[in-house]
């Protein structure tokens, strides 16, 4: 089977993670545990999940001119996303998210740099290669007129669009309506569409929305009703990045031309084996590991 070619239009980033066991209050210093760099961004976690599901990805992204930068590409690439375009912004940092991991609990303070470069006028330098997609995905870390421009495009070439509404803010009425498909968590589908309205907005957008609801796996109406597809019970160690791996999973199936059940079911086995490992893109699956896990 040929593989099929998806363009991740999205963020990157590096996340600088402390462990302590205070917490630092205003004013106060304190000595940290560890510290560690991983590679992180929506955008960039999603290209890296669906490339090691067997799909040929492109990611449109921005990062600074630092060695972040310089880290962030190779780690796309190591992990066979194609990097063409993927740019350096002169003068500009890298996305940056600043974790500090104490006291049982995490805060984190994100710094978008780059990211608001991906702009409108930069994702149409890949006009070409998103006409060719098998399938367009974007996310919410990039700014709104980007996503806004994408569905334009995507819907004027007939390119089948996912958005990962994520992390949460409205989708405007005219994205909702050239979107192919939108796959909220249950806190982005109730800044969505309300909280008591979801049963109605998943029969409106039948076919198109798709509720991740973590362990229990993800709903939708499939025309006729409405319906849970489970996911697939686990030792969850650390769930971050589960939901980059149900999208980039999601895609790829739905980009191989599988039927909506099978997709979903591709999709909540991914994603349920990457809450056993480490790390957002520590714990993604290889596409062996979640074919092994369906049989
Ligand atoms: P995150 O922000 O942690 O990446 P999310 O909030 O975007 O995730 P969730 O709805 O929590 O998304 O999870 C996405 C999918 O991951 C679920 O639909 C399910 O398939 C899978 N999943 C998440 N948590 C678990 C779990 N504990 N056990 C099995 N599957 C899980």
């Amino acid at each position: 089977m040929k593989k099929p070619t998806i363009a991740v239009i999205g963020s990157s980033s590096m996340d600088l993670v402390v462990s302590s066991d205070k917490r630092p209050q205003a004013g106060e210093t304190v000595l940290g545990k560890a510290f560690d760099t991983v590679p992180g961004g929506k955008g960039a976690n999603q290209a890296v999940a669906a490339a090691r599901l067997g799909a040929d990805v492109y990611m449109i992204g921005c990062v600074g001119e630092d060695t972040y930068g310089e880290e962030i590409t190779a780690n796309l690439k190591n992990n066979g996303v194609h990097t063409d375009y993927v740019e350096p912004v002169t003068h500009e940092r890298s996305g940056t998210a600043h974790i500090i991991l104490a006291e049982g609990d995490n805060s984190i303070v994100v710094v978008k740099g780059a990211n608001d470069h991906v702009t409108p006028q930069y994702i149409e330098k890949a006009e070409e290669l998103l006409k060719n997609s098998d399938l367009v995905m974007i996310q919410q870390e990039v700014p709104e007129e980007t996503v806004v421009h994408a569905a334009e495009l995507c819907s004027r070439y007939g390119v089948p669009l996912l958005l990962n509404p994520a992390p949460a803010r409205p989708v405007p009425e005219e994205v909702l309506a050239q979107v192919s498909y939108i796959t909220p968590n249950e806190h982005e589908a109730e800044v969505l569409f309300g909280g008591p309205a979801l049963s109605e907005a998943l029969k409106v957008h039948q076919n198109k929305l798709f509720i991740t609801e973590g362990a229990a796996g993800v709903r939708w109406h499939n025309g006729r009703e409405e319906v849970l597809v489970p996911s697939f019970p686990v030792q969850a160690v650390d769930t971050t990045g589960a939901g980059d791996t149900f999208n980039a999973a999601f895609a790829v199936a739905v980009a191989e031309g599988k039927g909506m059940e099978e997709s979903l079911r591709f999709a909540n086995r991914a994603a349920s084996l990457s809450v056993t490992g480490f790390g957002a893109q520590g714990g993604m699956p290889s596409r062996e590991a979640v074919e092994e896990g369906l049989k």
